[in-house]
């Protein structure tokens, strides 16, 4: 067994978790009020001081980071450590306005690679496996992370970045991987080249990490299938680090936070209050060993659940559910928070295309929704006379998932109206 199963930290006690997470919760934010000037500022406005902060009950006291704060002090503003301690940048892919640069000094990097090399020894990863490194390299976290934990487990790795499935498949049957790590789209994109080509029997593969997007647990099921492996959930940003914050391990049921690193809360994302655990809410999280970029209270604006419970592994730590959503996505209809990734499940699961519509209105007082639904041209062709059947069923299944009544309207492919390629998902006639 890995050096990277680490019992004294990963099945420590609660108490042990928090005396911990608290002497280095009070040592970073002295830390970063003597050396980041943006956050002593929003700290000073809160009328909060280091002295306030004597442990993990008084996180609530101090300010939040968000996106916007990123934007305002890129690109040096939250740096937490000399420039000249920094070795390395890693940066986001910038879909959502200006890129987030994040700094590290080299102790960050050792503990950020310790938090992958966990995630690889919790799927059974040892020094004598062969792991295939399919996340991109470079400015992304993915390839950076899960190369470095493989190092650090000791497996023989093979650094091989995404795309070019071709050299994937030929190293990946030559050498015999047994680990694979790439985002899950790719690894189900892998699992049909392989078949296509008759590799099956060629594959060694025992595992894989997978993460960098949402996939759902029907997901995991094909991939597991089609490639007869384990596909284990992986969860990162690169605000916080990047891949490795927490890991699922052999329960598949969530993964565990690293909690001697990381501090999680969550938050009801419109009036910013904590919520217990077992609360559905948006994921908050503080570093409280990172140097160069110390994030305090980051809000991710991913919605997910907490739990702590004995897990059948062993492992303490307490685990997030998989992220069910963007706070920024999440619709609050009659009531009830309706995320368009539940809309989206229950639509795969029923065999159709994820293309669709969400409309949301107001009658009388009282919120409407709908969702328009493009029929695939096969089901289209297929659909004569039980259109209004098929309708029938899906506002059944959305009501299980939902809570609440959706209409149902299918339509015919293509019909639905696009704007760079991508289907305009919600249209929310309540603001208009
Ligand atoms: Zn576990």
């Amino acid at each position: 067994m890995s050096n990277y199963y680490q019992p004294e930290i990963e099945t420590a006690s609660l108490e042990q978790i928090r005396e911990w997470q608290n002497e280095r919760l009070v040592k970073q934010i002295r830390h970063v009020w003597d050396n980041v000037p943006y956050y002593r500022k929003k700290m000073e406005e809160k009328g909060v001081t280091p002295d306030d902060v004597k442990g993990v009950d008084d996180l609530k006291k101090l300010p939040f980071i968000t996106k916007a704060d990123l934007r305002d002090a890129y690109p040096y503003g939250l740096l937490g450590a000399p420039l000249s301690d920094c070795v390395r940048i890693q940066s986001t892919s910038g879909t959502t306005g200006k890129r987030v640069v994040a700094f590290y000094t080299q102790n960050d990097i050792d503990l950020w690679e310790d938090c992958c090399a966990r995630a690889i020894v919790a799927v059974g990863g040892t020094k004598e496996d062969v792991c295939q490194v399919a996340y991109g390299y470079g400015l992304f976290t993915g390839g950076a992370g899960l190369n470095g934990g493989s190092h650090k487990v000791g497996c023989l790795t093979l650094p091989m970045s995404s795309g070019n499935t071709e050299r994937q498949l030929q190293f990946m049957t030559d050498l015999g991987s047994t680990i694979l790590c790439c985002t899950p789209s790719y690894a189900l994109y892998l699992a049909e080249s392989i078949h296509e080509q008759g590799l099956s029997d060629q594959i060694k593969l025992k595992a894989g990490i997978f993460g960098a997007e949402a996939w759902s647990e029907d997901m995991r099921r094909d991939i597991e299938n089609k490639l007869n492996i384990k596909a284990y959930d992986i969860y990162g940003l690169t605000e916080i680090t990047g891949p490795g914050v927490a890991f699922e391990c052999e329960a598949q049921s969530g993964m565990h936070i690293n909690e001697d690193h990381f501090i999680a809360e969550i938050i009801d994302p419109d009036t910013c209050e904590v919520l217990p655990e077992g609360s559905k809410g948006e994921l908050v999280f503080t570093c409280i060993t990172k140097e160069g970029f110390p994030m305090i209270r980051y809000r991710t604006r991913d919605i997910c659940v907490l739990t702590r419970e004995k897990c059948s592994c062993g492992r303490t730590h307490i685990k997030m559910s998989k992220p069910m959503g963007r706070s920024d996505d999440m619709l609050i209809v009659k009531g009830v928070n309706v995320f368009p990734s539940q809309i989206e499940t229950v639509l795969i699961q029923q065999g159709y295309a994820a293309n669709y519509q969400i409309v949301v209105d107001r009658v009388n007082h009282s919120d409407t929704l709908e969702v328009l639904v493009e029929m695939t041209p096969e089901l289209f062709s297929d659909s004569l006379g039980k259109i209004t059947e098929m309708e029938k069923s899906l506002v059944a299944e959305l009501k299980t998932m939902l809570g609440i009544y959706a209409k149902v309207k299918l339509v015919a492919p293509k019909s639905i109206a696009r704007s760079e390629g991508k289907a305009v998902r919600v249209i929310d006639k309540r603001k208009i």
